[in-house]
């Protein structure tokens, strides 16, 4: 074994799975970074599509998301995928093994469908790396403590390929159908250029707010365990991706204003009126909206125009709005004077950099740019280092390219 590379963890997401030709390849890639005599470790998602596959299979024999047997269908992608890069790996001369989240085991707890992990033993990781094999993790999932499955949520192979990684001191790469981290989603804008290196906290921030690339809590478990954590494409031969690397700011050579721009479809916004100015309602709402489990996002209050009542208007994700309309219906009632109204159809645009802090000309530029095409900005929230907006959704492609053109994204 080399005692110079620190271990690896090799990730591969659906895409890269998509077939037993794409596992092939993939397989190939892990084959190149093994024959260098480092420790490597592979976790793998299920195969494209899979995941809603399973999904809808047990939605249409009424398991519902958050329940235990669902997660138990959905955690058998990720189990089949796994068994078939071992297969792959076994192919071209290597010793592979398929390990199930349970074997390790991989601990979680919290709410079937978005648990989250506690802990990995990593004896049997070591054991078997100590015998040149290759453990092929099963992504996205773990196991309670009562000994039930349950799933990490959407994405979430990522976190396990982040927590699989600090649990063997290694570095961690996700392979992915793109060469790194662009600044915008090149799917939407072809001119989008590839980020070499960003800061924790801009990936962070551009995962929450909805660039897929990578899943926004393997990115704060890198951060918090200190794992090289780099995306790469698996559509590249073996050593010939660019990729990017997540690392702390002071690594960062080139400082831009903005670094990127992010989009999430399937927004909806909730306005309440006439709610009492003291906040004790305001209180009740939100109360209410958490014990549904609503995510709330933007928030915005104002005073009404008499003064003696308030309007609140928040938006939430576009697949929490029938709960969260329950919710409020069932508080309203017992608030007189206060109206509920809600708009679907609209989407998210955030313009995201460590080098917004304290510049309004960031924002100035977004609404001048908005304005000269006649896009409406329904909602806006800021951060420290991000500035969001809610748009019609019509127009949410036009706004990422126009936007991610202005800030100069698109040169480099
Ligand atoms: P995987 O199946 O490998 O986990 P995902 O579909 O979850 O892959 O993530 C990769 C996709 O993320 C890309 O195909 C791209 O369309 C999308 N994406 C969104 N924003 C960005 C961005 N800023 N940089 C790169 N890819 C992005
Ligand atoms: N297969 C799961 C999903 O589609 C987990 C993952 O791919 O990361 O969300
Ligand atoms: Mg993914």
């Amino acid at each position: 074994m080399s005692d110079t590379l620190p271990r690896l963890v090799l990730k591969f997401g659906g895409t890269s799975m998509a077939d037993a030709e794409r596992i092939a390849h993939s397989a190939s890639i892990v084959a190149a970074e093994a024959r260098t005599g480092r420790g490597v470790a592979v976790v793998v998602s299920a195969m494209a599509g899979e995941t809603d596959r399973l999904l809808s299979l047990a939605t249409s024999l009424g398991g519902g998301l958050g329940e235990v047997e669902t997660d138990t269908v959905l955690s058998a992608g990720e189990q089949v995928s796994a068994a078939l890069m071992a297969l792959a790996l076994q192919r071209v001369g290597l010793k592979a093994r398929a390990v199930m989240g349970w074997q390790l085991p991989i601990e979680v707890d919290g709410p079937p469908g978005s648990a989250r992990i506690t802990g990995i033993d990593p004896h049997l990781l070591d054991a078997l790396l100590d015998q040149d094999t290759i453990p092929v993790v099963a992504g996205y999932q773990g196991v309670s403590a009562d000994g039930r499955l349950a799933t990490l949520g959407r994405g979430g192979t990522d976190l396990t390929a982040a927590a699989v990684a600090a649990a063997l001191q290694a570095e961690c790469d996700i392979y992915t159908d793109v060469d790194g981290v662009f600044t915008t989603d090149p799917r939407i804008e072809p001119a989008a250029r590839r980020v070499g290196r960003i800061s924790h906290d801009e990936m962070l921030e551009l995962a929450a707010m909805g660039a897929k690339v990578l899943q926004t809590r393997s990115v704060e478990y890198a951060k918090a365990k200190g794992v090289v954590l780099r995306v790469k494409s698996s559509f590249l031969d073996a050593g010939s991706s660019a990729g990017t690397e997540v690392v702390c700011p002071a690594d960062i050579a080139e400082r831009r204003v903005v670094s990127g721009v992010a989009y999430a479809r399937d927004q909806a916004r909730l306005s309440l009126y006439g709610l009492d100015a003291d906040g004790a309602q305001a209180a009740i709402v939100f109360s209410a909206l958490a014990e549904a489990g609503v995510g709330i996002d933007m928030i915005v209050q104002a005073r009404s125009r008499s003064g003696d009542s308030v309007n609140l208007e928040f938006s939430v994700e576009g697949k929490d709005l029938d709960r969260a309309l329950a919710a409020l219906r069932r508080h309203l009632d017992e608030m007189p004077g206060s109206a509920c109204a809600h708009q679907t159809g609209l989407a998210k645009v955030s313009v995201v950099g460590t080098g917004l802090r304290g510049r309004a000309d960031v924002a100035r530029t977004l609404y001048e740019v908005l304005r000269s095409r006649n896009i409406a900005v329904r909602m806006a929230a800021t951060s420290e280092i991000k500035i969001s907006v809610l748009v019609d959704s019509d127009w949410l492609e036009h706004a990422v390219r126009a936007l991610h053109s202005a800030y100069g994204l698109d040169q480099s």
